[in-house]
């Protein structure tokens, strides 16, 4: 089944995508738990980390540095980073993102 991300890389529903390369993109959260808040997603369908191969660990060196990369260019040097990884956790869409959030304190740890 298609994951609401890949519509959103596809332009079948509409995002506020703040960066796009060949195998990432990254766009507003659409309900931001921050002033800065964005997620930073594989154009792959990987449903989480715990689903990531070995092969995969490039892309993810990629993804960090995309996240790095948004932070930075929306003038953050301080940001977190985050990934839920299954429904237990909070993960709620099954195709792998990183939460960079900044701009106002964050308390830990997480709840
Ligand atoms: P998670 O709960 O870690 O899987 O995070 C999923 C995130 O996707 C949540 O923070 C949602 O607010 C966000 N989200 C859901 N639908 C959209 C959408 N159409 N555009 C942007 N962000 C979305």
């Amino acid at each position: 089944m298609t994951s609401l991300f890949t519509k959103i890389i596809a332009r079948q529903i509409p995002a506020d995508i703040v960066y796009e390369d060949d195998l990432a993109i990254a766009f507003k959260d659409i309900h931001p738990a921050a002033p800065f808040h964005v997620l930073v997603v594989p154009k792959r369908e990987i449903v989480n980390i715990d689903a990531m191969s070995d092969d995969d660990a490039a892309l993810f060196g990629h993804l960090i540095a995309t996240c790095k990369k948004v932070a930075n260019a929306a003038g953050h040097r301080e940001y977190r980073i985050t990934a839920n990884v299954g429904a237990a956790v909070g993960q709620s869409v099954f195709h792998h993102h990183f939460h960079v959030m900044a701009g106002r304190p964050f308390s830990w740890p997480p709840g």
